[in-house]
C-alpha cells in the first residue's frame, strides 16, 4: 500500500547537471520516501559528511513533530488525547498547523488535515490494510470526526485545543515540503545559496545548476503505467509540488480509489484531474495547496487558483488524452516557447 519510491512528481533534470563535477549529491531516506539534494558549489567547503549529518538531524526534529509513524512524536500525542485541556506545541508544529488551517479557511474545507480518521478507515494511514472499500456506516462515524473547526489554534501562546476528543490530524499533505523547507533553511545558514532540495516529490530551488544556469525541472505526464516527461521547466528561488491520483491509490471492481479524499463525502474524490503542480515561495505552502486542488478538481481548483494569484498546472483527463490548464503566473515560464 505505502508505495516508498514511487512519488508523485517534479524531477530534477540532473543527469547532466550532477556530473560536471563541481555538484555536490546528498540523498537518504525519510518519511517513508527518499530525499534528494544537488548542491552547486561548496563555497565555504564544508565537509559533505558533516552537512549530511546536520541535515539528517533537522529531519529527525521534523519528523518528532508531524510523523503519525512515531508514537511519541508531537502530532500522536495531540491524537491520542482525548481531553479538552489546550496542549503546548512547538513553534514548528503551530506554524505548519496555521498554515494547513489558513489553507481549509480559503479551500472552504477541501483541504482538511483532519481527514485522518477517514485516510486511515480507506487504508491510506500508517497501519497496513487491506485494498477495500470500507462499510458506509464507517465511513459516517469517521466523518464525525472530521472538520478543522474543531482545532482552535493560538499563535501567540502556541496553545491547540480540540473541540471534540476523536480529532485527528494528518500532516502527510504539509510534512514533506516543510521538511524541504527545513532542510533549504540549514543550507542556507552553512553558506550554501545554489542548491535543488527534494523530498519525495516536493522541491525547493534558489540560485543555479552546477553549470551556472537555472534549475531544470520536469513535471511527469500523470500516467500510472510509467514515468514520463509532460512539461520541463527552467526555475530558480521558488518551491514547486505536485499531486496526482496516479501513483498511490488502489483499485476495486474496476474503480480506481484516489489518496487525496473529500472531507464532504468522506471518500476518495472522483473527478478527472489527473495532476496538479504549484509553485509558491514555500515548499510548505506549495505542497498543501497541491492536495487542496486535487480535492477541488480542475474547475473549482482553477477559479480559485486565479482567485488567490497562485501558479498552478492542472492536468485534467479527457477521453481524447491529457489536456492542460494553466494560471497566467504559470503560463509565463513558457512565455518563449514556440506554441
Ligand atoms: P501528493 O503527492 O499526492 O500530494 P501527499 O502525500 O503530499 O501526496 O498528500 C496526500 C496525503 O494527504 C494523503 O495520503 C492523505 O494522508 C492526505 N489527505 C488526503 N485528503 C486530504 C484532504 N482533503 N486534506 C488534507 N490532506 C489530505
Ligand atoms: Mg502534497
Amino acid at each position: 500500500m505505502f508505495l516508498t519510491g514511487f512519488f508523485i512528481g517534479v524531477i530534477l533534470l540532473a543527469a547532466c547537471d550532477a556530473s560536471n563535477g563541481s555538484a555536490i549529491v546528498i540523498n537518504g531516506q525519510t518519511m517513508g520516501t527518499t530525499y534528494h539534494i544537488s548542491l552547486s558549489n561548496n563555497p565555504a567547503n564544508h565537509d559533505v559528511a558533516v552537512i549530511k549529518q546536520g541535515i539528517e538531524k533537522r529531519l529527525t526534529v521534523v519528523n518528532q513533530s508531524f510523523s503519525t509513524y512515531i508514537d511519541s512524536s508531537e502530532v500522536s500525542t495531540f491524537n491520542q488525547y482525548t481531553g479538552n485541556e489546550g496542549q503546548i506545541k512547538s513553534a514548528a508544529f503551530i506554524q505548519v498547523l496555521a498554515e494547513a488551517q489558513g489553507i481549509s479557511l480559503l479551500t472552504e474545507g477541501a483541504y482538511d488535515i483532519t481527514v485522518g480518521p477517514l485516510v486511515n478507515l480507506w487504508g491510506f494511514g500508517p497501519d497496513f490494510s487491506e485494498d477495500d472499500i470500507p462499510p458506509v456506516d464507517n465511513i459516517s462515524q469517521a466523518l464525525k470526526k472530521v472538520g478543522y473547526k474543531n482545532i482552535i489554534v493560538d499563535r501567540k501562546t502556541r496553545n491547540v485545543k480540540k473541540l471534540i476528543p476523536d480529532v485527528y490530524i494528518d500532516f502527510s499533505s504539509i510534512a514533506k515540503g516543510y521538511g524541504v523547507d527545513e532542510i533549504a533553511a540549514y543550507l542556507e545558514s552553512q553558506g550554501f545559496n545554489d542548491y535543488m532540495v527534494e523530498i519525495g516529490g516536493e522541491m525547493r530551488l534558489r540560485g543555479n545548476n552546477p553549470e551556472g544556469t537555472q534549475w531544470r525541472i520536469a513535471v511527469e505526464k500523470p500516467d500510472p503505467a510509467k514515468r514520463s516527461i509532460q512539461r520541463i521547466i527552467k526555475l530558480s528561488n521558488t518551491a514547486i509540488a505536485t499531486s496526482g491520483d496516479y501513483r498511490n491509490f488502489f483499485i476495486k471492481n474496476g474503480i480506481r480509489f484516489s489518496h487525496t479524499i473529500d472531507p464532504t463525502t468522506g471518500s476518495p474524490v472522483r473527478h478527472n484531474l489527473a495532476s496538479v503542480t504549484v509553485l509558491a515561495p514555500s515548499s510548505m505552502t506549495a505542497d498543501a495547496w497541491a492536495t487542496a486542488f486535487m480535492v477541488l478538481g480542475p474547475k473549482k481548483g482553477y477559479d480559485l487558483a486565479m482567485k488567490n494569484n497562485l501558479s498552478v498546472l492542472f492536468i485534467v483527463k479527457e477521453k481524447e488524452g491529457y489536456i492542460e490548464l494553466m494560471t497566467p503566473q504559470f503560463q509565463q515560464f513558457f512565455k518563449d516557447e514556440a506554441a
